[in-house]
């Protein structure tokens, strides 16, 4: 499968971002910092729409397509807490918070979800809406449940939420790992 090649151009700035992301942990609903970095990012690559506070730390963005005519809307969610683990490793961009680390992989998730965000914001080549969804409390604060009680998915009219998973067990054809999974349809409340 060929890679697109403006994704391969945006490779070291999502390096970038995991790194920054890797060096300031954050746990639960505490993710202040890494919020107001998702907000600055999406705000810079032209999202449409861009909502913080929800779920108390989270942050969507929303990026419509050039044609819109199908009526999809899609989800892309990440989560943005770490652990209250101490890192042990030389990493140059090693946490810099004693006792807390992004041990689980989060600061990847979401450095690749604004890897798509940019390019998605930048090319719109789809018919439909897709949003970004930046989660904080995955590790034991209830996933995703206080944005969704905050009215994510009625606003948004969601249809399908994607995550990424931290282990893909399936591969496609090309060897390429189906690490997609969908998230339990959530049906759009119509206000
Ligand atoms: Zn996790």
């Amino acid at each position: 499968m060929p890679v697109i090649s403006r994704l391969v151009e945006l490779h070291p700035a999502i390096t970038a971002w995991h790194r920054e992301l890797h060096q300031h942990p954050e746990l639960l609903f505490e993710t202040h910092r890494t919020s107001a970095f998702m907000a600055e990012k999406l705000r810079a690559f032209g999202c449409d729409e861009i909502r913080t506070g929800l779920g108390r730390t989270g942050v969507v963005g929303v990026i419509h397509g050039r044609q819109r005519s199908s009526g999809r809307v899609i989800g892309l969610r990440a989560d943005m807490d770490a652990l209250p683990v101490v890192e042990t490793t030389d990493l140059p961009y090693a946490s810099q918070h004693e006792g807390l680390m992004h041990a689980c992989g989060h600061d990847g998730h979401t450095a690749m979800l604004l890897g798509a965000a940019k390019y998605l914001a930048e090319t719109r080549n789809f018919d439909g809406t897709v949003v970004v969804i930046f989660q904080p409390a995955e590790e034991g604060g209830g996933d995703g449940r206080e944005m969704c009680e905050d009215g994510l998915t009625t606003h948004d009219r969601q249809r399908t939420i994607y995550r990424k998973s931290p282990r893909p067990k399936r591969r496609n054809r090309h060897g390429i790992a189906r690490d997609l999974r969908r998230i339990q349809p959530v049906r759009a409340q119509a206000r």
